[in-house]
């Protein structure tokens, strides 16, 4: 998407938010950024097609704050999220962004969460409350939480609540909230009933979309790697072991990353520099042109300071941090391949970035192909190898008479072989980066995030819109039944969605759930705590209290405690299933 907003100066945001998006070192707004606050700022309506990855949350945030009267104690804004993670992502990103406006707050609300505390942050006064369907809904009936101050209504991931099942909810909300006020939907897919819900709340809305202009990038090969943000330093490194490079650019999101990568990947041996927007022209140039001479191999830039970087002996583009768009992928990786050589860009995708990915296939139809992560005894392999040419090539190129003498020397006085001190110089060689090669990256990480849990957590989400097959957990089940069927219009994503919403628990753990006319069943797994039981007695789906109990009558009994997670609230149940080895199946994934 092209954009004349290049700066968050042209935003018309206040001194305290610029300042605030300097010091998290955002360069530059992102497409969906520039495309969206000055339509909110203005007090339009939107309608954004974005998926996670592109900057949607800063996207409709800072309008907010912007906008927001401090002085009032009353709820001027509410983000509605498919799920609690998220709420709790969202009302982070708020506080973040709002640490130089004091006096703001920002409650999530959500299932699961003692109500009691909820209330007393809602006495207090909030100026935006983030919070998933069910539980806004239980404060609107309750007269907990007002909407009568509410200028803008934000439905977030609105595709995912249509699959949750919690789209008549919102609308319900929205039928709850005043005539006069701005609502911004934003969805990956704007499948139909999506259009008709913004069709009905939203009006004359600027539709926003992040253009997928095809392009062709035919000389550079592109590759994926699939890793979560924890574990992407290590990745970085595997990958430059093995990887064939000349010069390589890494590119990161923001210019605090840009150097604090830079500076990591010193101190792990690999000389590199930072580019970014806040360095002297001077520095830059100097920069680009140890690069282009040879004397710097690896340079970390954000998109603004490499934007028409022409350097040929750049082999290889990293994307460590995702580009928003597929635009800006497309001018990452044309840094490489120039004047017609062959180049090699990389992706670094966490699970939940996945679909990004698929769009950039689309739009530069080419095939991104899946690069499993180099393993230690690849980058062992690669190691030796290295070394076994280096000594050909010195044997080769060097005078090594003086050195000859001195191993005779050696086998002399020290009465050992030719072997024995060979092995024992080579152990020096490699003693300060030992051949045999260990990181932090757990064995089975990768298997950990290629088949992500059914959902619940945003890291572990598969991808929206493709409808995953659903994937459960192997544990012992046992089946409760629930007082809401198909009568009262219950479908099993709405019963999911409660249930994972309102238990705290990953929608993996919830097994087979049958609909029947007045009643529906559902298996969960042995050992529900009785706080969480006791909970889900009340929580309601289509109106209905689902008035929960086992089907065999007997009273749920705690044998393996699940561990409530008390950082989540009280009812936070994470099944105690997992830990027992010999039930896991390999394919499976496993809880962090
Ligand atoms: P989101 O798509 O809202 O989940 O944001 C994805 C990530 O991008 C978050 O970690 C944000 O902090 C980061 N981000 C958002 N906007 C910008 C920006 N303009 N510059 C750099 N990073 C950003």
């Amino acid at each position: 998407m092209s954009s004349l907003i290049e700066h968050f100066e042209q935003l018309a945001l206040s001194p305290p938010l610029l300042e605030t998006l300097k010091e998290l070192g955002y360069e530059a707004p992102s497409p969906i950024q520039a495309a969206t606050i000055p339509p909110m700022l203005d007090g339009c309506d939107v309608l954004g097609q974005a998926q996670t990855g592109t900057g949607k949350t800063a996207a409709f945030a800072l309008p907010i704050l912007e906008k927001l009267s401090l002085s009032s104690r009353e709820p001027q804004a509410l983000v509605l999220t498919p799920t609690r993670e998220l709420a709790i992502q969202v009302a982070e990103a708020f506080q973040g962004y709002a640490r130089h406006i004091p006096g703001f707050h920002v409650l999530p609300i959500y299932g699961g969460q003692s109500m009691s505390l909820q209330l007393r942050h809602l006495r207090r006064g909030v100026h935006v409350v983030v919070g998933t369907p069910g539980r806004v809904m239980d404060h609107l009936r309750r007269e907990t939480l007002s909407l009568a101050a509410l200028r803008t209504v934000v439905l977030d991931e609105a595709d995912e609540m249509l699959r949750m099942g919690f789209i008549d909810d919102v609308d319900w909300i929205l039928e709850q909230t005043p005539a006069e006020k701005q609502v911004a939907l934003f969805s990956a897919t704007m499948p139909e009933p999506i259009r008709r819900v913004a069709h009905r709340h939203l009006r004359d809305p600027r539709e926003v979309k992040i253009e997928t202009r095809t392009a062709t990038v035919a000389t550079v090969r592109q590759r994926y790697c699939q890793v979560g943000a924890q574990h992407k330093l290590d990745a970085l490194t595997r990958v430059l072991e093995v990887e064939d490079a000349d010069a390589i650019l890494i590119f990161v999101r923001t210019k605090i990353a840009a150097t604090e990568l830079a500076e990591r990947l010193e101190a792990r041996g690999y000389p590199s520099a930072a580019l970014h927007g806040d360095m002297t022209q001077a520095l830059r140039e100097k920069t680009i042109e140890q690069l282009r001479g040879g004397n710097l191999d690896i340079v970390v830039a954000t998109d603004v300071a490499a934007r028409g970087l022409d350097v040929q002996r750049i082999s290889h583009v990293i994307n460590y941090d995702i580009p928003y768009d597929t635009e800006a992928y497309i001018h990452r990786i044309g840094r490489t391949g120039r004047a017609g050589r062959a180049g090699d860009a990389i992706l670094f995708i966490a699970p939940r970035e996945l679909r990004l990915l698929r769009a950039i296939e689309k739009a530069t139809r080419q095939p991104i192909e899946r690069m499993p992560l180099p393993t230690p005894e690849a980058i062992t392999g690669h190691r030796l190898a290295q070394f076994k040419q280096q000594v050909g090539e010195v044997f080769n190129s060097q005078d090594l008479g003086f050195f000859q003498e001195l191993i005779i020397e050696i086998e002399r006085e020290q009465e050992m072989s030719a072997h024995d001190i060979a092995a024992a110089l080579t152990y020096l060689a490699q003693r300060d980066r030992p051949f045999q090669f260990e990181d932090a990256i757990p064995k089975d990480a990768e298997k950990e995030r290629e088949r992500p849990p059914g959902r619940a957590t945003r890291e572990g989400r598969p991808p929206r819109g493709e409808r995953p097959a659903r994937e459960t957990a192997d544990f012992d089940k046992i089946r409760y039944r629930i007082d809401v069927g198909r009568e009262h219009g219950a479908t099993p994503q709405n019963i999911m969605g409660a249930i994972a919403n309102e238990a705290g628990i990953e929608g993996r753990y919830i097994g087979r759930i049958e609909i029947h006319d007045d009643y529906s069943t559902v298996d969960l797994p042995d050992g529900m705590p009785p706080e969480i039981f006791r909970h889900l007695k009340r929580v309601r789906v289509r109106q209905q209290m689902l008035n929960i109990r086992r089907l065999d009558g007997a009273e749920p009994e705690r044998k393996r405690p699940g561990k409530p997670k008390t950082e989540r609230g009280s009812n936070h149940w994470e099944p105690a299933v997992e830990r027992k080895p010999h039930r896991r199946r390999s394919a499976q994934p496993t809880v962090d």
